[in-house]
């Protein structure tokens, strides 16, 4: 992968002076100098990507949404969520969405060796695929941690590594369909790479109503400013 070796330096070295999930602080540095990496898209385009599902109850609520917009976007799917919720991973992939792996188990690659590392990714990847029926070529390290071992064990199992440009931060407690969209406005939606959660099972109980709502909102915005979708990978 263009750009790995400086990625992994970078980030390692990012991610050892502070601690996850707060990118932010170094958004700008990134996007100028690790555009593919963050998902800086051209001018007039946008990505929508989910992460930590696929979830039984707001899955399909996200999935409803896309359908009726007309949007194909981009799911980093858990592979302990997808071997639980299987028929939910199929329907993703169904709708004609891109299915990538957001690794075994919501863990942060910072706190573990790298055997672990390799096989959380592994068998998170397998089960992915098993479950949703695409095969896989995207991964977003959970908490947007990207290890040197990471990022080796993601080039063995032929997976690029994508991270994002905005966020709504959705998974707090105290997010609201307000806080969400002005979020993801102030971070930039023209030109890049979207991070919603189609689950709480990470976040603050029940997180993905103001998400759900923040989404039907963000969508009209996308189309009032003629933004073309796309799926990320
Ligand atoms: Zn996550």
């Amino acid at each position: 992968m263009r750009g790995a070796t400086q990625a992994a330096t970078f980030l390692a070295g990012a991610a050892a002076l502070h601690s996850a999930p707060a990118l932010s602080w170094f958004f700008p540095a990134t996007k100028r100098f690790l555009p593919t990496l963050m998902g800086v898209r051209p001018a007039g385009e946008v990505a929508i990507t989910f992460d930590d599902g696929p979830d039984p109850v707001s899955t399909p609520l996200v999935l409803d949404l896309l359908a009726r917009n007309e949007v194909k976007a981009t799911f980093f799917m858990l592979g302990d969520m997808a071997k639980r919720h299987p028929d939910v991973a199929r329907a993703v992939a169904e709708g004609g969405h891109q299915v990538g792996v957001h690794g075994l188990y919501h863990r942060n690659a910072l706190f573990r060796s790298y055997p672990t590392i390799g096989y959380d990714l592994e068998r998170g990847k397998s089960l992915v695929e098993e479950s949703s029926g695409q095969a896989v070529h995207l991964m977003r390290p959970p908490y947007g941690v990207l290890s040197t071992a990471m990022l080796v064990h993601a080039r063995r199992l032929d997976l690029r590594p994508l991270l994002w440009t905005s966020w709504g931060r959705d998974w707090r407690a105290a997010a609201t369909r307000q806080s969400i969209v002005s979020d993801l406005v102030r971070h930039g939606i023209d030109g890049g790479t979207i991070l919603l959660h189609d689950s709480d099972c990470t976040s603050a109980p029940g997180s993905t109503h103001a998400m759900l709502e923040a989404l039907e909102e963000l969508l009209a915005l996308i189309q009032a400013r003629g933004l073309r979708t796309m799926p990320a990978g």
